[in-house]
């Protein structure tokens, strides 16, 4: 079962991209540790290295695994194509790599991940790329932000830390304006809860490492592409739209089409940088999409719950959930999440840091640690830990500010985390 259009999601998460395993039978997808690949014949070698046949050559550039997890990816967020990475950072580098040159800029939401604050004002400097960071909300900011430089815009649908939600309609209408596509980092809703490619995102990226895998288990990433951007309408995006020396003057949108930026990431990307995901990544990450619907139908109603609950505690400030009907994002829930604001938010308290550090100190059942999107609750205090390596305007801009904890919340019964909030909080503002 491949390519299903009609099949409801529950059906896809479980079957898209898996079919019996054409050897053994085996029903579950087998992790095909295996470095190469017997070629048929020197012919059969000789064209698989030309890209005029599509198939295994050595597992840095695809492995049978990776391609069922690639499949159910692109399927699931109803993509094109999907190339797998080692980590959702190295998704971000795999996504930007094609379309980036020296002396060109990206323009980002200044609501993201502390690591992809970091990768894009500080890292992409050293391949000579730059990164603007505006608040996606004030839409004129953004339309200004973007110049004849910029190559892409980027945000999060769900953004970290806070949950605030996207408006990716009104962000795809101003990238396509500009003739660039909009990379949408979807990791904090998962295809489950928002579908950006519907809204007119060009590509996706994943950290597989959260939601999708489910447990905490994995490092991992993925890039899926629309097939839908126009890579020869400008001369902007060359790795793409004009001959490529490395095969014979291949020119990729011309030959591959829609599968364009998917063949590149493979054949240029994965060749190249090596940010390839290994297979027993990709099974865990398989055995996690099964259940993802009941588990993000756990996580947002569990998130509901806690969020109402810490919202009338007297020792907090401000919750940000986006499900929370005090929220100003609450608005785009049913246009951009309908399936629900996710489980991710922050919590801030009236007696700042130190009561912060001491919540996180006294918890039981979260465990204090830089991850979300696991099935165990989670929190972390996101400007000592996350967001350290930002000035505090930063962090206040990236919803990370000094009294604010950031949580994650898992498919636990929601009574024991709150009562686990219930006695930390009591000992954070004693
Ligand atoms: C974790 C995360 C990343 C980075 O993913 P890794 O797998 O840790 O490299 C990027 N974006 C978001 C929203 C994340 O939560």
């Amino acid at each position: 079962m491949s390519d299903t259009p009609g099949f409801g999601f529950d059906t896809l998460q479980i079957h898209a991209g898996a079919r019996p395993d054409s050897a053994t039978g085996a029903r579950q997808t087998p992790i095909y540790q295996t470095t190469a690949y017997v070629f048929r014949d020197a012919d059969h070698a000789a064209a698989l290295f030309n890209l005029q046949e599509v198939g295994f050559i050595y597992s840095r550039l695809t492995n049978p695994t990776v391609a069922v997890l690639q499949e159910r990816m692109a399927t699931l967020e109803g993509g094109a194509g999907a190339v797998c990475c080692s980590s959702g950072h190295a998704a971000q580098i795999m996504a930007l790599f094609p379309l980036m040159a020296p002396g060109l800029n990206i323009v980002a939401s200044t609501r993201l991940y502390g690591g992809t604050i970091t990768q894009f004002s500080q890292t992409i400097k050293r391949f000579g790329w730059s990164c603007t960071f505006v608040d996606f909300d004030d839409l004129d900011a953004v339309r200004a932000a973007i110049d004849e430089n910029t190559r892409a815009v980027f945000c999060e649908s769900i953004a970290n830390p806070g949950g605030y939600i996207t408006d990716l309609d009104a962000i795809a209408k101003i990238a396509d304006d500009a003739q660039i596509p909009l990379i949408v980092d979807n990791t904090s809703a998962s295809p489950y809860l928002c579908r950006p490619i519907e809204h007119g995102a060009t590509l996706v990226v994943h950290s597989l490492t959260k939601y999708l895998t489910g447990n905490g288990t994995v490092t991992g990433g993925v890039v899926v592409d629309s097939g839908k951007f126009d890579w020869s309408a400008t001369d902007k995006f060359p790795s793409l739209s004009a001959p490529e020396p490395a095969y014979h003057g291949l020119k990729f949108h011309e030959t591959f089409g829609p599968l364009a930026f998917t063949f590149h990431g493979i054949a240029i990307g994965l060749r190249d940088l090596g940010m390839t995901l290994n297979p027993q990544a990709a099974h865990y990450t398989l055995m996690g999409t099964e259940t993802l619907s009941l588990r993000m139908q756990k996580h947002v109603e569990n998130a509901r719950t806690v969020a109402a609950w810490l919202e009338n505690h007297p020792a907090v400030e401000a919750v940000t959930y986006a499900g929370l009907p005090s929220s100003p994002y609450h608005d785009r829930i049913a246009r951009i999440c309908p399936n629900g604001a996710g489980a991710l938010f922050t919590v801030a308290l009236k007696d700042g840091y130190e009561a912060c550090m001491k919540l996180v100190d006294s918890l039981e059942i979260f465990s204090h640690v830089a991850n979300l999107g696991d099935a165990r609750s989670l929190v972390i205090h996101s400007a000592s830990t996350t967001h350290r390596q930002l000035t505090e305007a930063q962090q206040i801009a990236a919803g990370a500010a000094p009294n604010v904890v950031r949580i994650s919340i898992g498919i636990e019964d929601p009574n024991d985390l709150i009562a686990d909030l219930d006695q930390a909080l009591a000992k954070a503002s004693a």
